[in-house]
């Protein structure tokens, strides 16, 4: 069926062979060998390009290459192939290069000819867009204080921003933070903390409450069910790489975080820096060595999970019929191959919505981590269309943190879960027990987040921070 090679468009490619069609392809590869032919090789090729696993369409791409070296015949489709599959996972360069060979051999080949449009519209598109994401958000940022003695202070700031159907850019959530609570907190939290206040963590947080909000312009109502507005699409700006995996080989300028923690055999989770040279692996946040530990997983855990359960928090899942992804990450100073380990490598499940990373060079943020600064302890959260603005510290607003207590009445950040679930109540009735009776309702998302955190492995859960909701 695959002799006479047609060339498909970019759509067709989108459409993955189901597990059986492509056992078929591998068995039959499997049955020629020691010796398969290169029709067998370019067959088998074509179906893992077509996969929506990113490592089968890097496996698609490399018995390509190898095909383009020892079938001097089968040149002109293998180069098509290998350029449409070097697009499908981002590899532009060499998608370009691939087609414009092909375009030398075949100067009126007229798919190749759109091909090479559809790479340097993509080339020139997710340009603009990282950059204009970075540009948009910073121009819009707010400055972290500087402290009356005079120490200057640096903070990670971070941005849901939304991608319309136009492609106009427009930040939706400005947040700033670089701190997590301890898990002893949780005994005594009551759903009124604010446990992770690492930027992006909190923009995600910010986003799902502004999703809740009356007439919120982002989402249609339908059968009794929200869902995001068809064509939107959304980008996660962060100023620095997130902290774990993706940021390990990341050389930080801060000395205090660039220490790697001494490795302790006792210690059951990888903890912030420790053991610095293993990769690909689950880590709690950063922070001291000397601070009570945080189960909080670092944020480019938190991200990876995010491509298979969605962005939605056990709130906004309730009354969203479908999941709410991030289609890009935008953030400077990253290696490719630092994003795809942490991104691609280590989370291989059907339904994975893959993040694309887009860098950008555009350092107008003043706010940076820099030897001579210090972790500013405040995060700032504002919405921009609503101009809602609030200031945490220590998991409150600050000025309401009370030690080893729940906040003073009144002192609970709006994104707390209590009142994530009281902005819920204002539009929907709900009738459980307690928060955790609630957020373990949601089957398919609780075994959606099982099932990732087990593909993750050493997923070491944090403690409960559970509240009553009668
Ligand atoms: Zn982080």
């Amino acid at each position: 069926m695959f002799k006479t090679p047609v060339y498909p468009a970019l759509e067709e490619l989108k459409q993955p062979l189901s597990q059986e069609q492509l056992r078929i392809l591998r068995d039959q590869l499997e049955s020629e060998k020691p010796n398969p032919s290169a029709q067998t090789k370019f067959n088998y090729a074509w179906g893992l390009i077509k996969s929506s696993h990113h490592k089968q369409q890097e496996d698609g791409v490399q018995i390509l290459t190898e095909l383009y070296k020892s079938e001097k015949s089968m040149r002109r489709e293998v180069l098509y192939y290998l350029s449409l599959g070097s697009f499908k996972i981002g590899d532009y360069t060499n998608a370009k290069r691939y087609v414009e060979a092909l375009l030398e051999i075949e100067p009126e080949n007229q798919q190749a000819k759109s091909l090479l449009e559809s790479i340097d519209d993509n080339i020139t598109k997710e340009g603009l867009i990282g950059l204009g994401i970075a540009t948009g958000v910073i121009a819009v940022g707010i400055k972290p204080t500087k402290r009356s003695n005079g120490i200057e202070e640096w903070t990670v700031l971070a941005s849901v921003v939304v991608i319309s159907p136009d492609d106009q850019i427009l930040p939706i959530t400005l947040t700033t933070g670089v701190k997590t609570l301890p898990d002893k907190v949780r005994s005594y939290s009551n759903g009124l903390m604010v446990h992770d206040m690492h930027a992006e963590i909190l923009s995600i947080r910010l986003f799902n409450y502004y999703l809740l909000t009356k007439d919120c312009p982002l989402i249609e109502f339908e059968n009794g069910k929200y869902r995001l507005k068809k064509g939107i699409r959304l980008a996660l700006f962060v100023s620095e790489p997130p902290c774990g995996d993706m940021s390990m080989n990341y050389i930080s300028s801060s000395k205090e975080d660039n220490v790697p923690w001494e490795h302790s055999s006792q210690e059951e989770v990888n903890r912030g820096r420790n053991n610095f040279g293993n990769l690909g692996v689950v880590r709690t946040k950063p922070g001291r060595s000397d601070s009570l530990i945080s189960y909080s997983k670092s944020c480019s855990d938190k991200l990876c999970l995010k491509q298979l359960t969605g962005i939605g928090n056990a709130v906004t899942s309730s009354v969203f019929d479908e999941r709410i992804y991030l289609d890009f990450l935008v953030t400077p100073k990253v290696m490719t191959e630092d994003f795809e380990r942490c991104f691609y490598d280590r989370l291989n499940l059907p339904d994975v919505h893959r993040l694309q990373l887009l860098t950008y060079d555009y350092d107008k943020y003043l706010f940076g981590k820099a030897d001579h600064k210090t972790p500013s302890p405040l995060s700032l959260l504002h919405i921009v269309p609503t101009g809602f603005t609030e200031v945490l510290n220590n998991g409150v607003k600050n000025g309401a943190y009370v030690k080893n207590k729940p906040p003073r009445a009144g002192g609970e950040s709006t994104i707390c879960n209590r009142n994530m679930i009281k902005q819920l109540k204002s539009i929907k009735e709900i009738d459980f027990e307690d928060y955790l009776t609630f957020k373990n309702s949601n089957t398919t998302r609780q075994t959606l987040k099982k099932a990732g955190r087990e593909e993750l492995q050493d997923w070491i859960c944090t403690s409960d921070d559970n509240f009553d909701l009668s």
